[in-house]
Protein backbone atom coordinates (compact mmCIF):
# COMPACT_ATOMS: atom_id res chain seq x y z
CA UNK A 1 0.00 0.00 0.00
CA UNK A 2 1.12 3.29 -0.78
CA UNK A 3 0.60 6.21 1.80
CA UNK A 4 1.88 10.08 1.98
CA UNK A 5 3.00 11.41 4.84
CA UNK A 6 3.45 15.16 5.64
CA UNK A 7 7.07 15.43 7.57
CA UNK A 8 7.45 18.78 9.76
CA UNK A 9 10.87 18.55 11.17
CA UNK A 10 10.28 22.15 13.34
CA UNK A 11 12.91 23.26 15.43
CA UNK A 12 15.89 22.24 17.90
CA UNK A 13 16.17 18.26 18.28
CA UNK A 14 12.76 17.96 16.11
CA UNK A 15 14.97 17.95 12.76
CA UNK A 16 17.27 14.77 14.65
CA UNK A 17 14.54 12.78 15.94
CA UNK A 18 12.39 13.21 13.00
CA UNK A 19 15.71 11.76 10.68
CA UNK A 20 15.87 8.84 13.16
CA UNK A 21 12.15 8.06 12.35
CA UNK A 22 12.50 8.23 8.78
CA UNK A 23 15.14 5.64 8.89
CA UNK A 24 12.94 3.26 10.78
CA UNK A 25 10.24 4.14 8.42
CA UNK A 26 12.00 3.18 5.45
CA UNK A 27 13.12 -0.48 7.77
CA UNK A 28 9.12 -0.87 7.74
CA UNK A 29 8.87 -0.34 4.18
CA UNK A 30 11.68 -2.50 3.50
CA UNK A 31 10.60 -5.28 5.87
CA UNK A 32 6.80 -5.65 4.66
CA UNK A 33 6.54 -4.12 1.21
CA UNK A 34 5.11 -0.95 2.10
CA UNK A 35 5.80 2.83 -0.07
CA UNK A 36 5.86 5.65 1.82
CA UNK A 37 6.13 8.79 0.27
CA UNK A 38 7.42 11.54 2.23
CA UNK A 39 6.96 15.34 2.04
CA UNK A 40 9.18 17.28 3.95
CA UNK A 41 7.81 20.88 4.62
CA UNK A 42 8.84 23.83 6.95
CA UNK A 43 7.30 24.29 10.37
CA UNK A 44 7.49 26.72 13.22
CA UNK A 45 9.99 28.63 13.76
CA UNK A 46 12.20 27.41 10.90
CA UNK A 47 9.48 28.42 9.00
CA UNK A 48 9.21 32.08 10.26
CA UNK A 49 13.07 32.52 9.58
CA UNK A 50 11.92 31.33 6.32
CA UNK A 51 8.88 33.11 5.41
CA UNK A 52 7.57 34.66 8.58
CA UNK A 53 4.83 32.71 9.18
CA UNK A 54 4.92 29.25 11.75
CA UNK A 55 2.40 27.82 9.39
CA UNK A 56 2.97 28.51 5.67
CA UNK A 57 -0.14 28.08 3.74
CA UNK A 58 2.22 25.40 1.47
CA UNK A 59 2.52 23.25 4.82
CA UNK A 60 -0.88 23.40 6.02
CA UNK A 61 -1.74 22.49 2.38
CA UNK A 62 0.43 19.26 2.18
CA UNK A 63 -0.75 18.55 5.76
CA UNK A 64 -4.45 18.19 4.85
CA UNK A 65 -3.45 16.31 1.64
CA UNK A 66 -1.67 13.67 3.49
CA UNK A 67 -2.92 10.89 5.22
CA UNK A 68 -0.29 11.40 8.39
CA UNK A 69 1.15 14.05 9.39
CA UNK A 70 4.85 13.90 11.47
CA UNK A 71 5.96 16.89 13.23
CA UNK A 72 9.39 16.80 15.66
CA UNK A 73 8.99 19.93 18.07
CA UNK A 74 8.58 23.73 17.64
CA UNK A 75 9.85 26.89 19.60
CA UNK A 76 13.08 28.06 21.28
CA UNK A 77 14.68 30.82 22.80
CA UNK A 78 15.41 32.07 19.61
CA UNK A 79 11.59 33.08 18.92
CA UNK A 80 10.28 33.65 22.32
CA UNK A 81 10.35 37.44 22.10
CA UNK A 82 9.30 37.50 18.76
CA UNK A 83 5.94 39.12 17.50
CA UNK A 84 4.93 35.46 16.28
CA UNK A 85 5.82 32.50 18.10
CA UNK A 86 6.13 28.87 16.41
CA UNK A 87 3.70 27.51 18.79
CA UNK A 88 0.86 29.50 17.33
CA UNK A 89 1.68 27.91 14.62
CA UNK A 90 1.34 24.34 16.16
CA UNK A 91 -2.04 25.83 17.64
CA UNK A 92 -3.23 26.74 14.40
CA UNK A 93 -2.64 23.59 12.61
CA UNK A 94 -4.38 21.65 15.19
CA UNK A 95 -7.05 23.28 14.83
CA UNK A 96 -6.82 23.34 10.76
CA UNK A 97 -6.80 19.79 11.66
CA UNK A 98 -9.58 19.28 13.96
CA UNK A 99 -7.47 17.05 16.07
CA UNK A 100 -9.92 16.77 18.72
CA UNK A 101 -8.29 13.70 20.48
CA UNK A 102 -5.04 13.82 21.42
CA UNK A 103 -3.97 10.24 22.54
CA UNK A 104 -0.44 9.28 25.30
CA UNK A 105 0.71 6.10 25.71
CA UNK A 106 2.00 6.01 29.28
CA UNK A 107 4.55 3.03 29.31
CA UNK A 108 7.06 1.97 31.73
CA UNK A 109 9.44 -0.22 30.23
CA UNK A 110 11.21 -3.02 32.03
CA UNK A 111 15.09 -1.93 33.28
CA UNK A 112 13.79 1.74 33.35
CA UNK A 113 11.58 1.68 36.24
CA UNK A 114 15.10 3.15 38.44
CA UNK A 115 14.39 6.43 36.51
CA UNK A 116 10.88 6.42 37.71
CA UNK A 117 10.53 8.86 40.75
CA UNK A 118 8.66 5.70 42.91
CA UNK A 119 11.21 3.04 42.38
CA UNK A 120 8.48 0.84 44.04
CA UNK A 121 6.87 -2.26 42.62
CA UNK A 122 3.49 -0.55 42.21
CA UNK A 123 5.24 0.76 38.79
CA UNK A 124 6.63 -2.39 37.73
CA UNK A 125 4.33 -2.59 34.31
CA UNK A 126 2.15 0.25 34.35
CA UNK A 127 0.96 0.27 30.81
CA UNK A 128 -1.75 3.04 30.09
CA UNK A 129 -2.95 5.48 27.58
CA UNK A 130 -4.59 8.93 27.75
CA UNK A 131 -7.20 10.02 25.62
CA UNK A 132 -7.44 13.71 26.30
CA UNK A 133 -10.29 16.31 24.35
CA UNK A 134 -7.54 18.94 22.71
CA UNK A 135 -9.92 21.65 20.87
CA UNK A 136 -12.47 22.51 23.54
CA UNK A 137 -13.53 23.34 27.15
CA UNK A 138 -11.87 26.10 29.29
CA UNK A 139 -8.61 27.41 26.82
CA UNK A 140 -11.00 27.63 24.09
CA UNK A 141 -14.46 28.63 25.32
CA UNK A 142 -15.85 32.12 25.05
CA UNK A 143 -16.39 34.36 26.81
CA UNK A 144 -12.52 34.74 27.73
CA UNK A 145 -12.09 38.44 29.29
CA UNK A 146 -10.01 40.85 31.73
CA UNK A 147 -10.25 44.07 33.23
CA UNK A 148 -7.98 45.94 35.98
CA UNK A 149 -10.31 44.06 38.76
CA UNK A 150 -11.45 40.82 37.23
CA UNK A 151 -10.52 38.29 34.69
CA UNK A 152 -12.98 35.32 33.16
CA UNK A 153 -12.46 31.86 31.68
CA UNK A 154 -15.56 29.83 30.35
CA UNK A 155 -15.74 26.01 30.38
CA UNK A 156 -18.33 24.82 28.14
CA UNK A 157 -18.61 21.39 26.18
CA UNK A 158 -21.11 20.32 23.73
CA UNK A 159 -23.00 16.56 23.96
CA UNK A 160 -21.61 16.16 20.90
CA UNK A 161 -17.99 17.37 21.57
CA UNK A 162 -18.17 14.83 23.96
CA UNK A 163 -19.35 11.88 22.88
CA UNK A 164 -16.69 11.93 19.75
CA UNK A 165 -13.85 12.01 22.38
CA UNK A 166 -15.51 9.27 24.52
CA UNK A 167 -16.24 6.73 21.53
CA UNK A 168 -12.32 6.81 20.63
CA UNK A 169 -12.05 5.74 24.12
CA UNK A 170 -13.68 2.79 23.77
CA UNK A 171 -12.83 2.08 20.30
CA UNK A 172 -9.27 2.45 22.07
CA UNK A 173 -9.98 -0.17 24.98
CA UNK A 174 -11.82 -2.71 22.99
CA UNK A 175 -8.37 -3.19 21.48
CA UNK A 176 -6.57 -3.14 24.99
CA UNK A 177 -7.32 -4.51 28.28
CA UNK A 178 -11.39 -3.35 28.21
CA UNK A 179 -11.17 -0.79 30.95
CA UNK A 180 -12.06 2.67 30.34
CA UNK A 181 -11.64 5.18 33.47
CA UNK A 182 -13.14 9.06 33.14
CA UNK A 183 -11.79 11.99 34.99
CA UNK A 184 -14.22 14.46 35.68
CA UNK A 185 -14.88 16.96 38.72
CA UNK A 186 -18.80 16.25 38.71
CA UNK A 187 -19.23 17.47 42.17
CA UNK A 188 -18.91 20.51 41.36
CA UNK A 189 -18.65 21.52 37.31
CA UNK A 190 -22.02 21.05 34.95
CA UNK A 191 -19.71 20.52 32.07
CA UNK A 192 -18.60 17.35 34.30
CA UNK A 193 -22.06 16.25 35.13
CA UNK A 194 -23.06 16.31 31.23
CA UNK A 195 -19.81 14.40 30.54
CA UNK A 196 -20.60 11.76 33.19
CA UNK A 197 -23.97 11.30 31.21
CA UNK A 198 -22.34 10.73 27.97
CA UNK A 199 -20.12 8.15 29.20
CA UNK A 200 -22.74 6.53 30.58
CA UNK A 201 -24.80 6.58 27.72
CA UNK A 202 -21.52 5.20 25.17
CA UNK A 203 -21.10 2.74 27.68
CA UNK A 204 -24.23 0.93 27.00
CA UNK A 205 -22.67 0.55 23.52
CA UNK A 206 -19.45 -1.22 24.83
CA UNK A 207 -21.31 -4.08 27.89
CA UNK A 208 -17.36 -5.71 27.29
CA UNK A 209 -15.46 -2.57 28.63
CA UNK A 210 -15.28 -1.61 32.61
CA UNK A 211 -16.42 1.76 33.21
CA UNK A 212 -15.17 3.59 35.97
CA UNK A 213 -15.58 7.46 37.05
CA UNK A 214 -13.00 9.74 39.13
CA UNK A 215 -12.86 12.32 40.29
CA UNK A 216 -9.72 14.67 38.88
CA UNK A 217 -7.88 15.12 42.50
CA UNK A 218 -8.16 11.76 43.36
CA UNK A 219 -7.04 10.63 39.92
CA UNK A 220 -3.91 12.16 40.49
CA UNK A 221 -3.49 11.10 43.27
CA UNK A 222 -4.35 7.10 42.33
CA UNK A 223 -1.66 7.84 38.99
CA UNK A 224 0.76 7.78 41.81
CA UNK A 225 -0.56 5.23 43.83
CA UNK A 226 -1.51 2.53 41.77
CA UNK A 227 -0.68 3.93 38.00
CA UNK A 228 -1.15 0.21 37.07
CA UNK A 229 -5.34 0.02 37.74
CA UNK A 230 -5.66 2.54 34.70
CA UNK A 231 -6.25 0.89 31.32
CA UNK A 232 -7.36 4.12 29.20
CA UNK A 233 -8.57 7.28 30.76
CA UNK A 234 -10.56 9.86 29.12
CA UNK A 235 -10.72 13.39 30.30
CA UNK A 236 -11.61 16.96 29.27
CA UNK A 237 -8.81 19.36 27.71
CA UNK A 238 -7.35 21.09 30.73
CA UNK A 239 -7.33 17.84 33.47
CA UNK A 240 -5.96 16.09 29.96
CA UNK A 241 -3.35 18.30 29.97
CA UNK A 242 -2.25 18.35 33.89
CA UNK A 243 -2.61 14.66 34.46
CA UNK A 244 -0.80 13.64 31.25
CA UNK A 245 2.12 15.57 32.48
CA UNK A 246 1.93 13.90 35.51
CA UNK A 247 2.02 10.87 34.34
CA UNK A 248 5.09 11.67 32.08
CA UNK A 249 7.45 11.28 35.12
CA UNK A 250 6.34 7.84 35.14
CA UNK A 251 8.32 6.39 32.31
CA UNK A 252 11.43 8.07 33.31
CA UNK A 253 11.99 10.02 30.55
CA UNK A 254 10.14 13.19 28.57
CA UNK A 255 12.19 11.66 25.53
CA UNK A 256 10.51 8.28 25.82
CA UNK A 257 6.80 9.44 25.00
CA UNK A 258 5.26 9.65 21.78
CA UNK A 259 1.48 10.85 20.61
CA UNK A 260 -1.11 11.09 18.63
CA UNK A 261 -3.61 13.78 17.79
CA UNK A 262 -6.87 12.15 15.93
CA UNK A 263 -10.04 13.56 14.22
CA UNK A 264 -12.78 12.53 13.01
CA UNK A 265 -12.13 10.93 9.14
CA UNK A 266 -9.02 13.15 8.62
CA UNK A 267 -5.25 12.69 8.77
CA UNK A 268 -4.15 12.04 12.28
CA UNK A 269 -1.34 14.13 13.71
CA UNK A 270 1.88 12.00 15.43
CA UNK A 271 4.70 13.90 18.01
CA UNK A 272 6.74 13.23 20.27
CA UNK A 273 5.46 14.59 23.70
CA UNK A 274 8.76 16.27 24.22
CA UNK A 275 9.75 20.18 23.20
CA UNK A 276 12.56 21.15 20.92
CA UNK A 277 15.56 20.86 24.18
CA UNK A 278 17.54 23.71 22.64
CA UNK A 279 19.76 22.98 25.25
CA UNK A 280 21.14 19.96 23.97
CA UNK A 281 20.28 20.53 20.00
CA UNK A 282 22.73 19.25 17.81
CA UNK A 283 24.82 17.69 20.61
CA UNK A 284 23.52 14.23 19.58
CA UNK A 285 22.33 13.53 22.64
CA UNK A 286 18.22 13.46 21.72
CA UNK A 287 16.33 10.54 22.54
CA UNK A 288 14.59 9.38 19.57
CA UNK A 289 12.35 6.88 21.34
CA UNK A 290 9.18 9.37 21.61
CA UNK A 291 9.72 10.03 17.89
CA UNK A 292 9.91 6.38 16.66
CA UNK A 293 7.03 5.42 19.32
CA UNK A 294 5.06 8.09 17.38
CA UNK A 295 5.65 6.30 13.93
CA UNK A 296 4.23 3.47 15.27
CA UNK A 297 1.50 5.18 16.53
CA UNK A 298 1.15 6.60 13.07
CA UNK A 299 1.19 2.81 11.74
CA UNK A 300 -1.46 1.46 14.15
CA UNK A 301 -4.27 4.30 13.95
CA UNK A 302 -3.99 6.18 10.56
CA UNK A 303 -2.74 3.30 8.00
CA UNK A 304 -4.50 0.35 10.12
CA UNK A 305 -0.97 -1.34 10.12
CA UNK A 306 -1.25 -3.04 13.53
CA UNK A 307 2.11 -5.82 13.01
CA UNK A 308 3.82 -3.03 11.65
CA UNK A 309 3.33 -0.83 14.75
CA UNK A 310 3.99 -3.84 17.10
CA UNK A 311 7.75 -4.27 15.02
CA UNK A 312 8.53 -1.28 15.82
CA UNK A 313 7.37 -1.54 19.23
CA UNK A 314 9.27 -4.78 19.26
CA UNK A 315 12.01 -3.12 17.87
CA UNK A 316 12.44 -0.46 20.25
CA UNK A 317 11.96 -3.13 23.25
CA UNK A 318 14.86 -5.15 21.91
CA UNK A 319 17.33 -2.46 21.85
CA UNK A 320 16.76 -1.17 25.24
CA UNK A 321 16.80 -4.53 26.79
CA UNK A 322 20.09 -4.90 25.08
CA UNK A 323 21.41 -2.07 27.50
CA UNK A 324 21.51 0.69 24.68
CA UNK A 325 20.71 4.15 26.48
CA UNK A 326 21.00 8.06 25.32
CA UNK A 327 21.76 10.30 28.33
CA UNK A 328 18.41 10.44 29.42
CA UNK A 329 17.64 7.12 29.95
CA UNK A 330 21.21 6.33 31.62
CA UNK A 331 21.07 5.41 34.63
CA UNK A 332 25.29 4.35 35.09
CA UNK A 333 25.20 0.86 33.52
CA UNK A 334 24.57 0.02 30.17
CA UNK A 335 25.98 1.50 26.61
CA UNK A 336 25.39 5.15 26.38
CA UNK A 337 24.90 6.06 22.68
CA UNK A 338 23.75 9.06 20.50
CA UNK A 339 20.95 9.69 18.94
CA UNK A 340 22.52 8.00 15.62
CA UNK A 341 23.59 4.83 17.23
CA UNK A 342 20.36 4.83 18.83
CA UNK A 343 18.18 4.85 15.88
CA UNK A 344 20.82 2.54 14.09
CA UNK A 345 20.20 -0.30 16.59
CA UNK A 346 16.72 0.52 16.24
CA UNK A 347 16.72 0.22 12.55
CA UNK A 348 19.13 -3.21 13.02
CA UNK A 349 16.22 -5.19 14.93
CA UNK A 350 13.48 -4.30 12.45
P1 LIG B 1 8.33 23.03 25.34
O1 LIG B 1 8.10 24.39 25.85
O2 LIG B 1 8.51 22.96 23.86
O3 LIG B 1 7.38 22.02 25.89
P2 LIG B 1 10.19 22.50 27.36
O4 LIG B 1 11.36 23.39 27.61
O5 LIG B 1 9.04 22.52 28.24
O6 LIG B 1 9.76 22.65 25.86
P3 LIG B 1 11.41 20.14 26.42
O7 LIG B 1 12.02 20.89 25.32
O8 LIG B 1 10.49 19.05 26.09
O9 LIG B 1 10.67 21.04 27.42
O10 LIG B 1 12.52 19.50 27.30
C1 LIG B 1 12.82 19.76 28.63
C2 LIG B 1 14.18 19.12 28.87
O11 LIG B 1 14.08 17.70 28.84
C3 LIG B 1 15.13 19.48 27.75
O12 LIG B 1 15.77 20.68 28.03
C4 LIG B 1 16.04 18.28 27.65
O13 LIG B 1 17.14 18.44 28.50
C5 LIG B 1 15.15 17.13 28.10
N1 LIG B 1 14.62 16.42 26.93
C6 LIG B 1 13.46 16.63 26.29
N2 LIG B 1 13.30 15.81 25.27
C7 LIG B 1 14.39 15.03 25.22
C8 LIG B 1 14.83 13.96 24.38
N3 LIG B 1 14.11 13.53 23.34
N4 LIG B 1 16.01 13.39 24.66
C9 LIG B 1 16.74 13.78 25.70
N5 LIG B 1 16.40 14.77 26.52
C10 LIG B 1 15.23 15.40 26.31
MG1 LIG C 1 6.92 22.03 28.07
Amino acid sequence: MKKRIAVLPGDGIGPEVIKGALQVLDGVATRFGHEFETIEQVFGGAAIDQEGNPLPDSTLKTCNDSDAVLLGAVGGPKWDQGKVRPEQGLLALRKAMNVFANVRPVHVYPGLEHLSPLKSNKVKGADFVFVRELTGGIYFSEPKERNEKRAVDTMSYTREEITRIVEKAYELASSRRRKVTSVDKANVLETSKLWREVVEDVAKKYPNIETEHLLVDYAAMRMISNPTSFDVVVTENMFGDILSDEASVLTGSLGMMPSASLSENGPGLYEPIHGSAPDIAGSGKANPIGMILSVAMMLRHSFQLEKEAEAVELAVFETLQAGYRTGDIYGGSGTLVSTKEMVNQIHFRM
